[in-house]
């Protein structure tokens, strides 16, 4: 399985989902399995800039943060 990035293409909304394999992806919103699927944490280059605040100091700065292990990141 693995956490992705969607976009749906019915209603805009982005989210992350996490992805078994063999099962389809919806949207929360409007439950459309038309989506866009971007790539994900943490390969996505646009992902640092959100981590790149993060101090070591200090709690994590978003859902995302890179403190918080992947497996509890939503
Ligand atoms: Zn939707």
């Amino acid at each position: 399985m693995a956490m992705y990035e969607f976009v749906c293409q019915k209603c805009n909304q982005e989210f992350e989902q996490l992805v078994f394999s063999g099962e389809i992806a919806a949207c929360p919103g409007c439950k459309s399995t038309r989506l866009e699927k971007k790539w994900s944490l943490p390969s996505r280059p646009g992902n640092q800039d959100k981590n790149s605040y993060c101090e070591t100091n200090l709690p994590p700065c978003n859902p995302n943060c890179c403190k918080i292990p992947s497996n509890v990141r939503r």
